[in-house]
């Protein structure tokens, strides 16, 4: 019998995984990627001698003693890439002097807070213990079980953590910050993740700390394009083909079926299952053309809220930059406006840990901020005013930076603006919505109990996976999806899901 014919929508990672494991697992599949490169929000680029990455800060399951981990080792991801662990996650600077480090070691973190506010010993005490107990947490590779034994292998390995997630999966980090004294721990605490919703739930902090503190989430050196160029070459050795400058415009469905999809140019390809990794927007209300979504779906659609749009400007200056935290949030002496979006304080990332960013003593840095799409949209109508408005807001982080850092102005040598424009055109992503869904304490309940519809109530052979339906903004959570949705189908089809993948570089 032929091998059943799998379409894929979208190169990101997880439409990358999903075709890793289609191939390994028997099915014939195809890529169509509108971009000319794979990886979609997991991507970089080079800038006259500097790389300017724009995802991967931290990667979950770096370690090898770590659950997650199982998933690079099986795609063979992580063998060559060495892993920068950070000691010093991000500085907070506050405007009388002082200065809030996330370091990653939890004990030096506990040390330094109490150093700056011995009066919040209790509330310190509680924060650390508990970050602590997230250290017993394992993401399963499973991500939903599909028989009873995996159901019971899942609730093993969040029963070790089960009442701290109870406990801590609903109370936003804001409302928690509210109980130190110290005004600093107070505005610090919610700002070491940027874009975080209002209701970020501390059980996510928790477990960021708690992995970077058992050094099981790191920086794979090379950057998020590497990465995703390795993903996209292990594809290729396993037999599969992706297909660049593809725009899926239409899913064809006859009899409430999928059965294939439409290009920009009117041409056809048919498949025996389409998957869809791809914006979730799109992929509902235009590629499907609004065909009727369950009632949760709708509910998502129209409740829930959507990650920030943002805007990056990447800088690369002949000025050595290692000696500098990685990232520091600092207070801006007069409110700026980016675009029409007033901010007070800027967070500048450098990449000086990894050496392939930027030539020696030079250093790429970054600056990534929210932004407001209709803005941008409106700017986009008229390129020279488009072109005009990235200048401006390039030429005013430089003069905020000048004052942090004296000199810096004339040690400029590139200077690169992507704005949710960019996003939105490379990536096809919704609003040029940088993660998916926003993740606060209501969505952090809805992924632990069950998570979101991959499927629609009345298609067949339509699948939906990454980061709209596997919510959680990162590239471990895309690809654990691309893995999951052939796993779903080899059940549907009542055969053992395999992860044995031939050594990486062996060929098909
Ligand atoms: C600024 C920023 C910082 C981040 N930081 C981190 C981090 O520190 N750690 C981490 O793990 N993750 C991070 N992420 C998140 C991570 O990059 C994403 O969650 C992940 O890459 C999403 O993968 P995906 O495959 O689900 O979606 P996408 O990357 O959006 O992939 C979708 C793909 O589908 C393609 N496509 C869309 N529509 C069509 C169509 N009609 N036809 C053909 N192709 C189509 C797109 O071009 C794209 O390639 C960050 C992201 C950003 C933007």
């Amino acid at each position: 019998m032929a091998n059943k014919k799998l379409l894929i929508i979208g190169a990101g990672m997880a439409g990358l995984s999903a075709g890793c494991y289609a191939q390994t697992n028997g099915f014939d599949s195809e890529i169509f990627e509108l971009h000319a490169i794979p990886g979609g929000l997991c991507t970089s680029w080079q800038r006259r001698g500097y790389t300017f990455d724009g995802s991967i800060r931290y990667l979950n399951g770096a370690s090898p003693s770590s659950l997650t981990h199982e998933l690079w080792r099986e795609l063979g991801l992580l063998q060559d890439a060495p892993i920068y662990y950070y000691d010093r996650f991000i500085r907070f600077e506050g405007r009388d002097g002082r200065a809030f480090t996330l370091y990653t070691d939890l004990d030096r973190l506990q040390e330094h807070m109490l150093e700056l506010s011995p009066q919040d010993e209790d509330v310190i005490h509680e924060f650390i213990e508990a970050a602590k107990q997230f250290r017993k947490m394992e993401m399963p590779l499973d991500l939903t079980p599909a028989t009873p034994l995996e159901a019971m292998e899942l609730g093993q390995t969040m029963l070790p953590i089960l009442w701290p997630a109870l406990r801590w999966r609903s109370v936003p980090v804001r409302e928690f910050a509210a109980r130190f004294k110290d005004p600093l721990l107070r505005e610090g605490l919610p700002e070491f993740f940027q874009f975080s919703p209002p209701d970020f739930p501390m059980m996510l902090l928790f477990s960021v700390l708690a992995m970077m503190h058992d050094r099981e989430a790191g920086y794979p050196i090379g950057g998020s394009q590497r990465l995703a160029d390795t993903l996209a070459e292990r594809y290729r050795e396993l037999g599969g083909a992706i297909h660049y400058r593809s725009r899926v415009t239409r899913i064809l469905v006859e009899n409430d079926r999928a059965v294939g999809v439409e290009f920009e140019d009117g041409s056809e390809r048919r498949a025996d299952v389409i998957i869809s990794a791809a914006d979730g927007h799109s992929t509902l209300f235009n590629l499907l053309q609004g065909r009727t979504l369950s009632a949760a779906q709708r509910t998502y659609y129209r409740d829930l809220p959507v990650s920030k749009s943002i805007l990056q400007v990447s800088l690369g200056v002949a000025q050595d930059f290692s000696a500098e935290t990685p990232a520091v949030n600092l207070p801006l002496p007069e409110p700026i406006y980016l675009g029409n979006v007033r901010h007070e304080r800027l967070v500048l990332k450098h990449y000086c840990f990894d050496p392939t960013m930027a030539p020696p003593g030079h250093s790429a840095l970054s600056v990534w901020c929210e932004a407001d799409y209709n803005y941008w949209r409106s700017m986009r109508a008229h390129p020279k005013h488009y072109r005009a408005a990235k200048d401006l807001v390039a030429q005013q982080v430089i003069t905020a930076l000048e004052e942090r850092y004296p000199g810096l102005a004339e040690k400029v040598e590139v200077v690169d603006v992507a704005t949710p424009i960019t996003y939105e055109r490379y990536t096809g992503n919704w609003r040029g919505a940088f993660a998916g869904w926003a993740l606060g304490t209501r969505k952090m309940s809805m992924m632990m109990t069950g998570g979101m519809s991959k499927t629609l109530p009345d298609l067949d052979n339509f699948l939906m996976i990454g980061q709209w339906v596997e919510p959680g903004g990162n590239v471990e959570l895309a690809v654990a999806s691309g893995r999951d949705g052939i796993k779903d189908l080899c059940d549907q089809e009542d055969r053992d899901f395999c992860t044995q993948f031939p050594r990486a570089g062996a060929g098909a």
